[in-house]
């Protein structure tokens, strides 16, 4: 992969049909910050990549830190993509869970 200047916005891959939305590939199972196209699979979230196709997805997703919000966005976004740590830290949320997530929980 080649390095991508900056300022180029970044390629959010189609969810695989049938999955949760930021799934984008499942061999290996892939899992994709809607907003910084940042991705996640079983070698980034520091698994053993023969752990069994049904405990992967869950893994990675869980693992990752790419989780929907679960909370109305304190500033009053509507939107509720998939969003890695950086990027949902980003919007200053102020509802409990990112402040607790802040905090390192
Ligand atoms: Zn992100
Ligand atoms: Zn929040």
């Amino acid at each position: 992969m080649s390095a991508q200047p900056a300022e180029s916005l970044p390629v959010i891959f189609p969810t695989v049909p049938g999955k949760v939305a930021g799934i984008v590939n499942m061999t290996p199972v892939t899992v994709q910050c809607q907003e910084c196209g940042a991705l996640a699979t079983c070698e980034t979230v520091g698994l053993p990549s023969k752990i069994g196709k049904t405990g992967e997805a869950a893994c990675v997703l869980i693992l990752s830190g790419f989780h929907f919000h679960s909370y109305p966005w304190s500033d009053g976004r509507t939107d509720n993509p998939r969003l890695c740590r950086p990027c949902r830290m980003a919007r200053q949320c102020q509802c409990h869970r990112c402040r607790e997530e802040r905090r390192g929980a």
